[in-house]
C-alpha cells in the first residue's frame, strides 16, 4: 500500500472515531446525569430492605428509560433533537419546544469525548490499544464529571493550624 493511500486511511479512521466518540459522549452526558440517582435510589431501597420499612414503588430509572425530555417543559427529545453538538447548533441551544437554555456543557463534553476518540485513534491507529484508550479515557472523564457534579457546591476546608 502507497504512503497517500495509508494517510488516506489515517484520516478515515480518525474521522470515524471523532464520530464515534461524539455519540460516546452524548451517552457520557446520560451516565453523568443518571448513575447518581440510579445509585441514590439503590441505596434508598437498601436501606428499606435492613429496616424492613417499605418505599413507594418508583418508575423505571435506568440509563435508557425514561427517554430524555426537556427539564424545564418536559418535552421529549426527538432523534433528530439528539444529534451530537450538531442538533445543539441548529437548536440555538434552546429547547425547541419551551426555548430554554440548554447547558454549553452538553456540546462540550460531546466534542471534547470525539477529540479524545480521533486522539487515541490517530496515536495507536485501530488496534486494541487505541480502542482501549479511547474506552478508558471515556471512562474516566465520565468518573470526573460525576466527581466534580456532586462536589462542585462543597466548599473547601480551610486549613487548620
Ligand atoms: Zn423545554
Amino acid at each position: 500500500m502507497s504512503s497517500s493511500h495509508a494517510e488516506t486511511l489515517q484520516i478515515i479512521y480518525v474521522c470515524c472515531a471523532a464520530w464515534v466518540g461524539l455519540c460516546i459522549g452524548s451517552f457520557i452526558n446520560v451516565v453523568v446525569y443518571r448513575l447518581p440517582i440510579m445509585l441514590e435510589r439503590r441505596r434508598q431501597q437498601e436501606r428499606a430492605e435492613l429496616t424492613f420499612s417499605t418505599i413507594e414503588p418508583a418508575a423505571p430509572f435506568n440509563l435508557s428509560v425514561p427517554r430524555s425530555r426537556c427539564p424545564s417543559c418536559g418535552h421529549q427529545i426527538r432523534w433528530f433533537e439528539n444529534i451530537p453538538v450538531l442538533s445543539y447548533i441548529a437548536l440555538g441551544g434552546r429547547c425547541s419546544s419551551c426555548k430554554t437554555h440548554i447547558s454549553r456543557r452538553y456540546p462540550m463534553v460531546e466534542a471534547f469525548t470525539g477529540i479524545l476518540f480521533a486522539f487515541c485513534i490517530w496515536l495507536f491507529g485501530v488496534t486494541g490499544a487505541g480502542i482501549t484508550c479511547s474506552i478508558v479515557s471515556s471512562i474516566l472523564l465520565a468518573q470526573v464529571l460525576i466527581y466534580r457534579d456532586l462536589h462542585a457546591n462543597q466548599p473547601t476546608k480551610p486549613v487548620e493550624m
